[in-house]
């Protein structure tokens, strides 16, 4: 018999395929659709995700049904983390029940005008209403740093410019940050430097690492996060994502890879592999085109 202290996950998978990859598709997705897709990823074991953002539904029109889809999403077991941008979508997030709120900035200037339309400073305007908000909602708050590792626009990212965002987040609540490589421009040595310099000057927050695979190496990189001492990732069914804001963006991670490496190495995800791959499949014929995911295609390690 397990206790309860042998069944928690080593590593904690965070799916974003609801949000970072559908906002990247190019037609809407029904919310039943969506619906489908999340009750497949909880039979699947999936128990955090990033289930929507309240964003402008005319700036990101594949997620308009944030609100709708908040209403009909099983509760209980699964934690609804939602992305926000200021504190108007951080009012309707919380109105709309979200588990935690998901604020985010990028660390280049540029990428970040481009993304939201407004300074990295404008950004980080609304941090302390919306930590106030949260705080009164009983809800936790993380925070998500794009482009932590290289910008599109402005090349090399400086860790100690992400560092003093981070620290800001933190001292607003945050007691998460994501470094996202929203471009796949990190390497693997570059993720154990960074992973090593924030657990050196944030060593009370926990580090989640959301990474794409533009260059090829993302699950390199994702397992120099896990040798850093990284346990939290997050990965999107069948591989699918992007980033409107980056050129020629690709995907993240798919779910069912990452979450199958890691069982062929003995480190416990809490997920059901074949499940994952019955849930990528489900997605694949909702987009109608073969998805970038690689153990969908050649089925889970023995
Ligand atoms: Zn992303």
């Amino acid at each position: 018999m397990h206790s309860a202290q042998n069944d928690k996950p080593d590593v904690i998978i965070r799916e974003v395929a609801l949000r970072d990859g559908l906002q990247s598709e190019p037609g809407f997705v029904a919310t039943s659709d969506k619906l489908r897709l999340i009750h497949a990823l909880a039979a699947a074991g999936v128990v955090l995700l990033e289930t929507t953002s309240f964003v402008s539904p005319r700036a990101i029109p594949q997620l308009r049904d944030a609100r709708e889809l908040m209403d009909r999403v099983p509760r209980g077991w699964l934690c609804h983390e939602v992305m926000v941008p200021n504190l108007r979508g951080a009012r309707e997030a919380a109105d709309a029940g979200a588990d935690r709120l998901i604020v985010f900035v990028s660390a280049s200037e540029t990428h970040n005008r481009k993304n939201v339309g407004c300074s990295i400073e404008q950004s980080m305007a609304d941090l302390g209403a919306i930590s106030g908000l949260a705080a009164a909602g009983n809800m936790a708050v993380a925070a998500a740093i794009a482009t932590a590792f290289g910008c599109p626009y402005e090349g090399q990212v400086d860790r100690s410019a992400v560092l003093a965002i981070a620290r800001r987040f933190v001292q607003a609540g945050a007691d998460r940050i994501t470094l996202a490589d929203t471009t796949g421009m990190a390497n693997p040595k570059q993720i154990t430097q960074t992973v090593a310099f924030f657990k050196d000057h944030l060593p009370h927050t926990q580090i989640c690492l959301h990474l794409h695979n533009n260059r090829g190496i993302a699950a390199a990189n994702l397992y120099a996060g896990y040798l850093a001492g990284v346990r939290m990732f997050d990965t999107s069914l069948g591989g699918i994502g992007g980033c409107p804001n980056v050129p020629r963006a690709a995907g993240n991670l798919a779910t069912e890879d990452v979450a199958n490496m890691f069982e062929a190495l003995g480190v416990r995800t809490g997920m059901d592999i074949d499940e994952l791959i019955r849930a990528a499949g489900l997605l694949e014929s909702i987009l109608g085109r073969t998805l970038p995911g690689q153990v969908m295609k050649s089925g889970a390690s023995a």
